[in-house]
């Protein structure tokens, strides 16, 4: 990507639904160059009128519990339905091995291979921050091409999921029939997130154990005040390998942006979506700020010292490092 960048045209192609320029063009997101970063920027810019007309739905689970399984039957099921769909993913590994599970086409064979879809795996950036950032602005591009339905895939840890839940509109979360860990989601706050838990694998032998596990959700939910007063989290059971329940999971979809629309709270939360995202990017400059420059670095690292060793208070060296950036 040495070639000047027209990004007018880059837009166009996107606009005009072209899947190389898309793909170019996340790949133009994820780069680390400074003028690369500058022309990505330039580029959200400029597709921003076209962006924000799709369903983004965030869905997350366990390593096993069917995500890939469940995006390939939904996906289907959407695409039957006259929807395109963009397949993307914040994948936490992908922070520390450079690779990326999430996403990965071959875990997902009927979308992929079809023509109304489009997957792309995790960036795999410096920090999770950064991470979710580039998903953020790669889900822009892919409404700017086109695609009605963009859905989120991460894998059941805090951090993650919260980065996920606060790009989408819903927030889908996965759990396995098994017996003893149903609680477990609660424990780990996903469910306070969750827009709707829904229990995979309810097909054979695990339709009792996947029945009393949506119970024990149920009932759990029950004790916990809802995020919203328009929508009470549902639970319910389907099974992604035979499709069986995919469409009642997609209706309650459509039953939530109803009634977040009805009461106003869809606009809310995507502009409230906005600001955070704009103080974690700020966030994010300002730290790379701090890496960026040999001197800042030294000086951070010696005001660091100070802290550990006690000899100044966090709050001073808060100021003096503030002061650095100045
Ligand atoms: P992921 O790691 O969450 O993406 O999970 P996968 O989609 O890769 O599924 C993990 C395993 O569970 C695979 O062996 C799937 O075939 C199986 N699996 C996924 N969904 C279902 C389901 O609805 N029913 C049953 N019986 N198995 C499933």
């Amino acid at each position: 990507m040495n070639r000047p960048l027209a990004i007018p045209g880059l837009a166009a192609d996107i606009r005009a639904g072209r899947r190389a320029a898309l793909a170019r063009a996340i790949t133009l997101i994820e780069s680390r160059r400074a003028d690369h970063e500058a022309a990505a920027r330039e580029l959200v810019q400029e597709l921003l009128p076209a962006t924000g007309a799709a369903i983004r739905v965030g869905i997350t689970g366990s390593p096993g519990v069917g995500k890939s399984t469940t995006i390939d039957a939904l996906g289907m099921y959407l695409i039957e339905h006259g929807h395109s769909i963009a397949v993307l993913a914040v994948d936490p590994s992908s922070v520390r091995s450079g690779g990326s599970i999430l996403g990965d086409k071959t875990r997902m064979a009927r979308l992929s291979a079809a023509e109304a879809a489009y997957i792309r795996p995790s960036p795999a950036a410096g920090t999770l921050g950064g991470v979710a950032a580039k998903t953020r602005e790669a889900m822009l591009l892919c409404e700017a091409a086109g695609f009605d339905v963009v859905l989120v895939e991460t894998v059941g840890t805090g951090q993650s999921e919260t980065a996920v839940c606060d790009m989408t509109d819903f927030f889908l979360a996965l759990m396995l029939p098994g017996a003893g860990d149903e609680l477990q989601g609660i424990k780990k706050g996903i469910v306070e997130l969750a827009d709707m838990i829904a229990v995979n694998k309810a097909d054979g032998d695990n339709v009792g154990r996947a029945n009393r596990a949506a119970a024990e959700y149920r009932s759990a939910l029950r004790i916990l005040s809802p995020r919203s007063e328009h929508w009470h989290p549902p639970v319910l059971t389907y099974s992604g390998l035979t499709g069986s329940g995919i469409d009642t999971l997609w209706q309650k979809v459509l039953d939530h942006r109803a009634a977040m629309n009805a009461s106003g709270e869809f606009a809310q939360r995507r502009s409230q979506q906005q600001v955070k995202w704009m103080w974690s990017m700020f966030e994010d400059r300002f730290k790379a700020r701090l890496r960026g420059d040999a001197a800042i670095r030294a000086k951070v690292k010696a005001t660091e010292a100070a802290v550990a060793g006690g000899r100044i208070t966090p709050a001073l060296a808060a100021d003096q490092i503030a002061e650095l950036l100045r």
